[in-house]
């Protein structure tokens, strides 16, 4: 992808994210509309559109997306009383950047379901 992806723009460092972690293959950065106490968006760093996407192309990185978003939880201190970890998948899903990005929320009860 490149400069009409938003998340690929923030990979470059062309938009200013506040990142919390970096691998050779991730990033995690705060989301900038946070709708929980800790709202942490990870992604990986190539682009992929979806997790479906991600899931079949590459599942090594799929799985390095959800190891950084493990150890992302366990640093902001949400592991003790849990967190959700969920990515909204095509326009039924509710996604709006189409750069895979596993949402990471905490710090207060979520309830059984976020919309
Ligand atoms: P989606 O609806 O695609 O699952 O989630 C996209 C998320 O990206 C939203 O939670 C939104 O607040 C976040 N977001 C949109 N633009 C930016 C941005 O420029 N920087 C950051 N850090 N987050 C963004």
């Amino acid at each position: 992808m490149g400069v009409d992806c938003l998340f690929c723009r923030i990979v470059a460092g062309e938009i200013p994210a506040t990142i919390v972690r970096e691998t050779a293959t991730t990033l995690a950065f705060r989301d900038i509309d946070p709708k929980a106490p800790t709202h942490v968006l990870v992604i990986p760093k190539e682009h992929y559109a979806d997790v479906a996407t991600l899931a079949q192309g590459d599942p090594t990185l799929a799985g390095e997306l959800l190891q950084t978003a493990a150890l992302v939880a366990e640093e902001e201190g949400l592991t003790v009383d849990g967190f959700r970890l969920m990515f909204n998948t095509g326009p039924y899903g509710g996604q709006e950047v189409f750069h895979v990005h596993a949402h990471l929320l905490g710090g207060a009860p979520l309830g059984p379901m976020l919309c």
